[in-house]
Parts: C-alpha cells; structure tokens; sequence
C-alpha cells in the first residue's frame, strides 16, 4: 500500500490511548530494523527524516528505502515525515518529494513570525494532501542542526497554543515539557521529570488534538552499558523513563520521537562485533548485529512504551 498522512493515525491513537513511534532514519539497516519490527507486531509507524539524513543518504536513497519498506511490510501503515525542517524551501522540497508529513519548526522565532512561516507551509502542504506538524516552545539538547543550549530552552506556554493552532491551521504541535534532543537529557543524580501538568493545560485548550513529544529516547542503559563495554565512552548518557513516556502516550501525545535510541543500538551492536572479532572485515557481519538490535529497541518500544501493537488494521 502507498504511504499514508498520520491523520488517521493520530485519530486512532487519541481515541485509543496509545502513541505511534516516529523514528529517524538514515540508512538501510535503521530502515530494515524499524520496519521488521513493526511488521511483525503489526504496529502503525512513522519514518522521519531529518535535514542531516538527506545530507546524508540523499532524499532520494532515503524514499527509496522507505518505498522498499512499503513493499516489505503491506500490511502495516507508514508515514513519512521531514523532521524539523527549518524553512518553507526544506519543507516543499519534501511535499514535492512524496513525504506525506512535515514539520516546520521555526520555534525559535518570535510568536506571530512562527505563526507565519508555520502557515505558508501548512497552505502549501494542505492543497497537496500532505499535513503539517509546528512547535512552540524550545527543546535544549542537540540533534543535528538543531542545536539548543539549556538556557535557551523554554517550555511550551500553554496560553499561546490555541491561537497558533487557529491562526497557522496546522494538524498536530509538538511542545516542551522538559525532553530534550540527545542522549545526554539529564545530569547524573538529577531526577528526571516531565511537565504534565503543562501537557494537561495544552490538551484541555486543545481538545481532540494530536501532540508531538520530541527528545523523547530512553537512553536504553542495556545499549550504553554495551557500548561502554567494547570500548565506548558514553558515560553519563540518560534519557526520559520509560514509564514517564508510557503515561505521555495514554494522553493526548499521539507522535512520540525516537532517534538516540536507535543510535545507541546500531552503536552498541556494531561495537560489540568488532571490539571482540578484530579480525572482521564484512560490513554485513557488523551491521546484521546492529540491524538486530535496531529492531529490538523498535520491538520494546511498541510494546512497552507506545501501546501501538495490533494497532495496524485500524489505522488503515
Ligand atoms: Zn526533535
């Protein structure tokens, strides 16, 4: 089947309590790892795909993959999204370019400027069947180009979101609420924590409307603990708890993103391949580890932390 938008999606999973993981890729064995995962679990999925991706693989190569994937898996709905796209210029690029979701982040712009630019490209995007995901607010951390220092950072003002909702027309919101970008989210001894209470105050403004949680990886310790032990140095590497995130996707989060994690885990088995054969020299031997536990953190994901598995027939 062809890709679909996520309205559906985001409808299914508002109604339904759970949340459908949107996870960055950049290469074959990432693509590979996600979709078999949610092949298998019959799980709805978003693909995204940042500027640093097709920096990268070429936006070519990258729908491609994703094209195969469709093949692979037709059982199973699948986004494909440009994640924080900076301008109207990226985000047409991709319309053009058969995503069927973008975002266009220009957060870090004054209010009635984010309203405008968020505007041009949800019009642009509505008359070609493609939605629009914005953000208000700023996440710190570092993801790509998008980098945030801590001070810069500022939480979603619940106050501003019905107006940027009415005024740009866009179709879901991400906001801040305490994620950050980056597999580096909390200091060690810091007690990780999440603002729901601003999530609370967004979704009763917005009712019935579909909110995005970026920098929202676990920083699964079972990878990092891997890494670090073939050689790595990601001391200190934490993200949000699990069930902080599972709580999240019961409410009005529909669209929770996932990138560190998937790093970690290509990491972590590539390391691990290497650090103990040395003597290994096809990429396939490494990276078929990596692919595996790309799929497993995928697998984890879906069904601990989204709740989307058997999700797939209804959000068809
Ligand atoms: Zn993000």
């Amino acid at each position: 089947m062809p890709l679909v938008t996520t309205t559906n999606m985001f409808k299914k999973a508002y109604e339904g309590g759970y949340a459908i993981g949107a996870f960055n890729v950049n290469n074959m064995e990432i693509v590979q790892g996600i979709t078999e995962a949610a092949g298998e679990l019959n799980s709805p999925i978003i693909l995204q795909v940042s500027a640093g991706a097709r920096k990268y693989a070429n936006h070519t190569y990258l729908t491609k993959l994703v094209e195969a994937a469709l093949v692979e898996n037709p059982n199973i709905p699948i986004a494909l999204h440009l994640d924080h796209g900076a301008d109207f210029e990226i985000c047409k690029s991709c319309i053009d370019g058969g995503f069927t979701s973008v975002m266009i982040d220009a957060s870090h712009h004054a209010f009635d400027e984010n309203i405008e630019i968020t505007r041009k490209v949800v019009d642009y995007a509505h008359e070609r069947g493609v939605v629009v995901e914005a953000e208000l607010g700023q996440l710190a951390g570092v993801e790509d180009d998008v980098k945030v220092a801590a001070e810069d950072a500022s939480y979603t003002h619940p106050d501003e979101v019905e107006e940027f909702v009415d005024r740009t027309g866009v179709d879901s919101l991400a906001i801040a609420i305490g994620t950050s970008h980056g597999a580096f989210k909390f200091k060690p001894g810091q007690k990780p924590m999440l603002r729901f209470d601003i999530l609370d105050e967004v979704s009763k403004r917005l009712p019935n409307f579909p909110i995005v949680l970026h920098g929202a990886s676990s920083v699964s310790q079972e990878y990092v603990k891997i890494i670090q032990a073939n050689g790595g140095n990601l001391a200190d590497a934490i993200g949000i708890p699990e069930d902080m995130l599972r709580q999240a996707a019961r409410s009005a989060v529909c669209k929770i993103n996932i990138d560190s994690d998937l790093r970690l885990a290509l990491t972590a088995g590539v390391r691990e391949v290497m650090w103990n054969h040395p003597e290994k020299f096809d990429p396939r031997e490494y990276l078929k580890v990596g692919r595996q536990y790309v799929k497993d953190v995928v697998a984890h994901k879906i069904t601990t932390v989204l709740g989307s598995e058997g999700k797939a027939p209804e959000c068809l």
